[in-house]
């Protein structure tokens, strides 16, 4: 089968900030006919639709970090997308991500699990008027979001079913305590998600011998061109990789070929496909595609 493994590019811009050709963070992994998201960014549903991807085969989400290019839609997909009309979720779907932050000298802001009933009770007159008035099942019973925690360096098993086996680690996205990278191990295949990420060796480590790895990327010369200050591209260098970085820890995986997303700049127009190309292109000697929004990729 050519299509047992596919990865579709839902969105592939950096950034909370709506632009034009890209959308928010978010991928679709597709074993066998089942979905799972990895990350829900704006933009997700329609995207998810366009790509015509059914919600019922929606086999799990798995969130990287929980800035809003990347959560954004999360529960939208929920909301717009239950019950038996238009191939919504009927079945309870598990959401991963990371939990509250434990060093936060307040109240915790919320994790996964917080946003989830955070939103829930936020739409609670909707929910429960569609609940009353439809044969929809309970929304709450349909999403299972769970904390995830990992210390540095450390391997978690997220996820095992009969299509995947997802392991995650922690990788360097700061000031944000906990951001996740990911590894899919199918039996068509083994595709790695860095999330939102500094150069690091854990992204080597989820992406060793991977058939594709999912990078982000973030050029630098193009934020000095725009006048950001020595310090913020300091602080750019220490939450986001350099294309040319991306090659480097490609390279060291032995990662089979590699995708581009979470592109910063994401219109085309200030950095084009050759462009990206030619900053990977020297350090990495694999394929290299640059992500576009529903870009469909057979694994
Ligand atoms: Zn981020």
């Amino acid at each position: 089968m050519t299509d047992a493994l596919r990865v579709v590019l839902l969105g592939t811009a950096a950034g909370p900030y709506p632009a034009p050709g890209r959308q928010g963070c978010a991928n679709a992994v597709v074993v066998g006919g089942r979905v799972y998201l990895v990350d829900a960014g704006y933009g997700t549903l329609g995207k998810y639709v366009s790509a015509e991807l059914s919600l019922r085969d929606l086999g799990g989400v798995f969130v990287t970090h929980l800035h809003s290019d990347h959560v954004a839609e999360l529960f939208t997909l929920f909301l717009l997308g239950w019950g038996p009309a238009n191939q919504g979720v009927v079945d309870p779907v598990r959401v991963y991500g990371p939990g509250p932050d434990p060093t936060d000298p307040g109240p915790p802001a919320a994790g996964t699990e917080g946003l989830v009933a955070g939103n829930l009770a936020a739409f609670g007159q909707d929910v429960a008027v569609r609940q009353r008035t439809s044969d929809r099942p309970r929304l709450a019973g349909l999403i299972h979001a769970t904390d995830l925690s990992a210390a540095a360096g450390a391997e978690i098993v997220v996820h095992e079913d009969d299509r995947v086996r997802v392991t995650a680690r922690a990788v360097p996205h700061p000031p944000l305590h906990l951001a996740l990278g990911y590894r899919f191990e199918t039996e068509h295949g083994v595709v790695a998600f860095s999330g939102d990420t500094a150069r690091s060796d854990a992204v080597g480590e989820l992406a060793a011998g991977a058939d594709l790895l999912v990078h982000e990327a973030m050029e630098p010369d193009f934020y000095r061109s725009i006048g950001y200050s020595p310090k913020l591209l300091d602080f750019l260098a220490a939450s986001h990789t350099s294309p040319a970085d991306v090659g480097r820890v490609a390279a060291a995986a032995g990662a089979r070929r590699v995708a581009l997303s979470h592109l910063g700049p994401c219109d085309p127009a200030r950095l084009d496909d050759e462009g990206w190309l030619g900053r990977v292109r020297p350090h990495y000697s694999g394929p290299v595609v640059v992500g576009h929004d529903l870009l469909d990729l057979t694994v």
